[in-house]
């Protein structure tokens, strides 16, 4: 009798069941449990095939998409990545509109999936025509039989964290979870995510991860939009200069600020310490743990799950590049306080 071969059919079975890592090491001086849910582990390496995978199989199943139909979005660059690879499998053309703040690297990676990547400039509005926002918008408009995923925007972003990424932690920890980290750009991580383990638990607390330069936190503090907030800062993926729809504000309790250069240092040092190659926010949503652990935020009995979005080989030209660091000026502040506590 012939035996089943033990395989997966295509990539896209391999999304989700990420697995959850005890940081032991980096960890050593801070009170509490620390454990990341390492979203590099899904085929894409990303969080961002989570939604891809969810948001394309919802629009197949109200028919709105169709077998050669073309998907179009604006990306940082993972959810573009995992869209082309959910478009490889489906049979769908992708078009991307990204910032030009994203990684070469990333870009790159985007084409040699079959996507058709259009580069706009990061620093103007979203209402300005360059934006990437704007050009997507306006490719969907003039183009007959495209989708266009929206992640800001679209509930669907959330919905996919509500389904799967809280349930994964929620099991992983038997329940035990006691703070969720998370960073927010869309904000459909923290916002599906924290809303699934609010519902098992509701004392659980929900903090999200914001940059300096974005609006979130203001926003979250005032439900006020304050433009005074925004100016450029170097981490992709982490805060916003609009307030995404795809946020659910109401389940968040509160943002914490991390800056460039602690995210970056931090980042690094995660890799070198615990030998988990992590993204750039990855580095963030450790640095806000850090910041919280040093005000006094956990106990012994704290068990804080932080999501590390996304792989460390995305970022080969930026964090894990000496030059780059220190044309950031990252490396010139060696014997300052911030600096001080990092060594590696
Ligand atoms: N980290 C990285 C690297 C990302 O690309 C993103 C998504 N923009 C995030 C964090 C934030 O996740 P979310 O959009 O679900 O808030």
């Amino acid at each position: 009798m012939k035996q089943k071969i033990n395989a997966y059919d295509n990539v896209l079975d391999l999304i989700g069941n990420t697995p959850l890592l005890k940081l032991s090491k980096i960890t050593q001086n801070l009170i509490g449990n620390f454990y990341a849910k390492v979203e590099a582990f899904n085929p894409g390496h990303s969080s961002k095939d989570r939604i891809a995978l969810h948001i394309i199989e919802e629009a197949e199943r109200k028919g709105i998409l169709k077998p050669g139909d073309t998907i179009i979005e604006t990306t940082s660059g993972n959810t573009g990545f995992s869209i082309a690879m959910v478009s490889v499998i489906k049979g769908y053309d992708c078009i991307l509109a990204v910032s030009s703040k994203s990684s070469p690297d990333k870009i790159d990676m985007l084409r040699a999936m079959g996507a058709k990547v259009y580069v706009c400039p990061a620093h103007v509005s979203a209402d300005d025509p360059r934006s990437y926002y704007q050009v997507a918008k306006r490719m969907h408009e003039e183009m007959k039989g495209s989708v266009y995923i929206n992640q800001y925007f679209n509930q669907l972003n959330m919905e996919a964290h509500y389904r799967t990424t809280g349930p994964e932690i929620w099991e992983q920890t038997n329940g035990q979870i006691t703070h969720l980290i998370a960073c927010s750009g869309t904000g459909g991580t923290i916002s599906g995510t924290g809303r699934f383990l609010k519902e098992m638990n509701p004392n659980i607390k929900v903090i999200g991860v914001d940059a300096y330069g974005s609006v979130l936190k203001k926003y979250h503090e005032t439900r006020e939009f304050d433009s005074n907030e925004i100016y450029p800062y170097r981490i992709e993926g982490l805060g916003k200069n609009l307030i995404p729809g795809a946020t659910d504000f109401e389940v968040i309790d509160e943002f914490i600020k991390v800056t460039d250069e602690e995210s970056a240092h931090t980042a690094r040092m995660i890799s070198k310490t615990e030998g988990c190659f992590i993204g750039y926010t990855s580095g963030a949503a450790f640095q806000a743990a850090k910041q919280l652990a040093e005000l006094g935020e956990f106990d012994v009995n704290s068990n804080v799950i932080m999501i590390f979005p996304d792989h460390g080989s995305r970022y080969m030209s930026k964090i894990y590049s000496d030059e780059w660091m220190r044309d950031q000026g990252f490396f010139d502040s060696v014997n300052t306080e911030a600096t001080q506590k990092i060594e590696y």
